[in-house]
């Protein structure tokens, strides 16, 4: 098999074998991970038909990560696709109203980020073996509400490692702070951040970048890694559940092979969108990629424009892990529709940093035929959940409805009827209170954990296992921090002075 090295989209780092990749999480240039060559599927797609997600699963990552022995893939694995999911489909698909959910919140903390994250601690572990690191792994992640908990559920108590996490305060749901605050484990720390997602993750990859930092870290030990979708080891894994959807709806007579199946996901930072991409150039027959955003739909408009300006307010919606008005990922594609020219890409984001926009060129624009965008504003997305819930019987979360929202807008401006995915990012448990109250306001008046409740009778879907956890868990993590104090927190957490 071919082997598949890496290379920074800033042009500073070739050659990088997958393992070390995963290892370093950024590109010491602040550029982000990408194959040299994209490999295609060595099996046919219809042969996957039927198959199981950790088969698929191993079909896939192997032609991504070439240099992990394929015992030691197996394993990461069937250690991170198990019990830690209540299906064994680990994601299912789930019809409704015409459209198919696939539902990526099975997993321990309920949100899709725990299809990578379950598998990220595996591989990074796996990779620190492979190259001799016997530095402690520090992970650092800037999460708008779900990598964090996923994050810190994939990586509490795992040897060798620590974690620390940065979260808007204020900005992520009352479920979502309680499953982070809740945390145990010696080797994990969890801080509010007095500013938005994008200064949690502008900051991060300030300490990551700062060379004086980095040269501490490693006269005590220590270096550092990410667990966001920066990583090329988060990416990866997401590839995989395009893979199966396509196969699983194959083997269901959905679709016939060959023909496209479109996807429609709901994107902030770009992260799961891009994999859907990935899984088309490696091979697997989809359509359109439909990009989904909320009110902060900086995205919609660079699809509509060409020009990427962040220059606009920030808004605190119902669906608060699409609230990021810099999406990293699309610095990947971007790349690649520049003719994989660093040069290129690294003027429009000095552009990005320095005038918070960039244009990309008339013959870039021509290599996005392939994405549609839609957005859908605060009463939208409420309506969705109200009107798949009365007419479907089916309860979808707030992120998923801007996507089902955008995708039957779509449907009616086009008149496309290829069979869609529609990626269900999160589990209604997790956003109650918007997600009851766009039901029926009179849910309102419930305190969060009687909503649970109320939410469970109105769906006949049980408690999952992760709610029920935080009800009368204790709170051990309280610190608030500037922006400007990031650094600071880290290096005591670390012992550093
Ligand atoms: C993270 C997240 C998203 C956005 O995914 P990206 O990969 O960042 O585009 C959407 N919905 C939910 C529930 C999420 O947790």
């Amino acid at each position: 098999m071919k082997e598949i090295l890496y290379r920074s989209t800033r042009g500073g780092a070739s050659g990088v074998k997958a393992s070390e990749a995963i290892l370093q999480g950024l590109a010491e240039d602040g550029g982000l991970f990408v194959p040299e060559t994209m490999p295609v599927l060595d099996v046919k797609i219809e042969d996957l038909a039927g198959k199981s997600y950790q088969e698929i699963a191993y079909e896939v990552m192997k032609l991504f990560l070439t240099d992990y022995m394929e015992e030691d893939l197996k394993y990461c694995i069937s250690h991170a696709y198990d019990s830690k999911f209540d299906t064994e489909e680990i994601a299912p698909i789930r019809k409704a109203d015409g459209a198919y959910y696939l539902e990526l919140f099975h997993g321990s903390t309920i949100a899709f980020k725990d299809m990578a994250l379950s598998i990220l601690p595996y591989l990074m572990t796996t990779a620190a073996r492979m190259n001799h690191i016997t530095d402690e792994i520090v992970i650092l992640t800037a999460t708008s509400g779900d990598t964090g908990k996923a994050a810190l559920a994939g990586f509490a108590d795992v040897p060798g490692t620590r974690i620390i996490v940065f979260f808007p305060d204020g900005g992520v749901s009352p479920i979502q702070k309680k499953q982070m605050v809740t945390q145990k484990g010696a080797n994990c720390k969890v801080v509010a951040v007095r500013g938005n997602f994008d200064d949690c993750q502008t900051g991060v990859k300030n300490i990551f970048n700062d060379k004086a930092v980095k040269k501490e870290m490693a006269e005590n030990g220590f270096r550092f890694s990410s667990a966001n979708s920066i990583n090329i080891g988060r990416l990866v894994p997401q590839i995989v559940y395009y893979v199966y959807s396509y196969a699983t709806l194959l083997s269901r007579g959905v679709v016939k092979n060959g023909d496209p199946l479109n996807v429609v996901v709901p994107t902030g930072n770009f992260g799961n969108i891009l994999a859907a991409y990935y899984a088309k150039l490696i091979g697997v027959p989809i359509g359109k990629l439909i990009c989904a955003s909320n009110e902060n739909k900086v995205l919609f408009d660079f699809f509509q424009t060409g020009a990427y300006d962040r220059n606009r307010e920030f808004m605190l919606t119902s669906s608060p892990s699409m609230d990021i008005l810099i999406s990293s990922n699309l610095e990947r594609l971007i790349f690649r529709i520049a003719g994989d020219d660093a040069e290129k890409n690294v003027a429009m984001m000095n552009a990005l940093s320095k005038d918070g926009r960039y244009e990309i060129t008339d013959e870039m624009k021509v290599q996005l035929s392939d994405f549609r965008a839609g957005f859908a504003d605060e009463a939208q997305t409420a309506e969705e959940i109200a009107a798949l819930y009365r007419d479907a019987d089916y309860i979808i979360d707030t992120h998923t409805a801007v996507a089902s929202h955008v995708y039957r807008n779509y449907c009616s401006e086009t008149g496309d009827t290829a069979p869609a995915v529609i990626a269900s990012t999160a589990s209604p448990y997790k956003f109650t209170r918007s997600v009851m109250t766009a039901i029926d306001k009179k849910y309102d008046a419930m305190g969060d954990f009687e909503l649970v409740d109320a939410l469970s009778v109105l769906s006949g879907v049980a408690v999952p296992r992760a709610i029920e956890d935080i009800r009368s868990a204790e709170v051990l993590h309280n610190t608030v921090c500037e922006i400007a104090q990031m650094e600071d927190v880290v290096k005591a957490f670390l012992g550093l002075k």
